[in-house]
């Protein structure tokens, strides 16, 4: 599905909605929150006429922003409340990070590429999204000074969920990560800290980047 440069910014937006809904995006809170955050904002170059259509794409760093209905599912499945804070391992293009800016109290979010984080952060003040603090950082140890956090989301796959982050979740929180081989399909898990351990379901096959240990050169 390719845009047509004769479609109204209102239909466009529209179709948008629509594709994210007929792939299981169903919580109002998430779809208004996807709804006030243009994603063209956060794709440049060849691609950014392909930033309404339902796929990821490339973003420097040789990194990709997610597909838009994997972010409305991954949103979704962590149950954010208004007064949450949420630390998001992988900033990327900084969509997903806008995305949650509008659904929680305050967003930490890390990323291993100087590059990336400054340009998020200046499309975060653009839009004036004073609550979310982005990090230059190696995520896989999470953010101790911040810790615990309601929430946490890995938009990274790593081969097991890393100790580190399970261990800044909050008794009750929730955690969302892809786990498998980088080169694999992986699958999207939902971990739960109780008060004893960690409850553990599997929520779909995804395909993301592979969480790097260490700071990136760029
Ligand atoms: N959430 C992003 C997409 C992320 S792509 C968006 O909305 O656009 C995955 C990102 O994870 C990449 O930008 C990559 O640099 C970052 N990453 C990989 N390993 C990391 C690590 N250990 N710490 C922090 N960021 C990491």
């Amino acid at each position: 599905m390719t845009d047509d440069p004769e479609e109204t910014t209102a239909e466009r937006k529209m179709r948008f909605l629509f594709q994210l809904r007929t792939r299981g995006v169903t919580d109002p809170r998430v779809l208004e929150a996807m709804e006030n955050i243009d994603r063209g904002l956060f794709v440049r170059g060849q691609f950014a006429d392909r930033a309404y259509e339902d796929t990821p794409l490339p973003i420097p760093c040789g990194q990709t922003i997610s597909q838009p209905s994997v972010v409305g599912l991954m949103t979704q499945a962590l149950a954010i409340g208004a007064r949450d804070t949420v630390l998001e391992v992988g900033t990327g293009s900084g969509y997903q990070a806008a995305i949650l800016s509008g659904l929680c109290r305050r967003v930490y979010t890390l990323d291993r590429h100087r590059r990336l984080v400054q340009e998020a952060e200046a499309i975060f003040t653009q839009l004036g999204l004073y609550n979310i603090i982005a990090q230059i950082a190696d995520g896989s140890r999470g953010l101790p000074d911040q810790a615990p956090f309601d929430r946490i989301l890995v938009t990274a796959a790593a081969e097991d969920p890393p100790g580190p982050l399970l261990a800044q979740l909050k008794i009750g929180g929730i955690m969302v990560v892809p786990v498998g081989q980088s080169d694999a399909v992986q699958t999207l898990i939902r971990v739960t800290r109780t008060e004893t351990g960690f409850d553990y379901d599997e929520l779909r096959q995804v395909r993301f980047v592979p969480l790097v240990e260490g700071l990136g050169q760029t």
